[in-house]
């Protein structure tokens, strides 16, 4: 069961005279339910490759199909339920609101989505309790530590309840508790929810739990491989 294919996607920045081949034609496919991870050096391409994927950004070619649907034939009010309902976003910037409190960057996303304010709120209270930040509902994220902003971004990608998340390095600001925890979170979703995990890390511990793991260099995808395939000591 295929829930996102990308067919020879390609992404070229223009600045000025200089471009950027950051995708050179991605092919892959990522199966219902999996917890996929993607590996590949800084600059090979795997936060572009979530963009196009997520249905973010568009690619200069190639296509993208989510659900057997092509996203570019997604008119603007479907891409915003792709990108509100159906995909959870963990950003490494974390892009949470500055001026507002944990619970309403939480809640902000399922009053978007239509739900009630008390449902949404209630909701949100209990997801941030989920991540451990039950203590910390009033904070401003700028008022918490790298690891707990992490938390309030991973909460807020959780709030629709997503059937898709994209992580681009979700344990990379963790320290090594919190870390744990966070791969026991997306491996309890995956496991109890069925939800499709894309996850770019370096974290051995995140890669070996992964179903497979995906080698992207220079804007291609080199190798693809299950984590009993790889040796982890060398
Ligand atoms: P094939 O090329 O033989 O048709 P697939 O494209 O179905 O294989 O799968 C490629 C790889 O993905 C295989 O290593 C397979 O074990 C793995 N895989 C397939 N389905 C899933 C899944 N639902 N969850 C995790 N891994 C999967
Ligand atoms: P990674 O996530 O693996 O570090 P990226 O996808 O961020 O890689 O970047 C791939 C290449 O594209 C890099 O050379 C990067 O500098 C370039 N790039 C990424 N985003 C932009 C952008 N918005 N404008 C111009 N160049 C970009």
């Amino acid at each position: 069961d295929v829930v996102i294919r990308g067919i020879d996607i390609r992404k070229t920045y223009t600045m000025g005279k200089v471009q950027t081949h950051a995708l050179r034609g991605a092919t892959l496919t990522i199966h219902r339910g999996e917890y996929l991870s993607i590996m590949g050096p800084s600059g090979s391409g795997k936060s572009t490759l979530f963009n196009m994927i997520g249905g973010l950004a568009k690619p200069t070619s190639g296509k993208v199909f989510i659900d057997r649907v092509d996203i570019a034939q997604l008119d603007a009010n479907e891409l915003a339920w792709l990108r509100c309902r159906k995909i959870g976003y963990i950003f490494q910037s974390y892009n949470l609101i500055g001026t507002m409190t944990c619970l309403e960057n939480v809640t902000l996303p399922m009053s978007f989505a239509g739900m009630d304010g008390d449902d949404a709120q209630d909701k949100a209270v209990e997801i941030l309790e989920l991540v451990g930040l039950g203590q910390r509902l009033l904070h401003k994220p700028t008022e918490l530590s790298g690891g707990q902003q992490q938390r309030v971004a991973i909460a807020r990608a959780l709030a629709n309840s997503p059937e898709i998340v994209l992580a681009d390095e979700p344990t990379a600001n963790l320290d090594q508790k919190t870390g744990e925890e966070m791969i026991e979170l997306l491996t309890r979703l995956q496991d109890e929810l069925g939800v499709t995990i894309i996850s770019a890390t370096h974290d051995l511990k995140m890669l070996k739990r992964s179903n497979r793991i995906m080698w992207i260099k220079d804007g291609q995808i080199v190798k693809v491989a299950h984590p009993s395939e790889i040796d982890f000591t060398s």
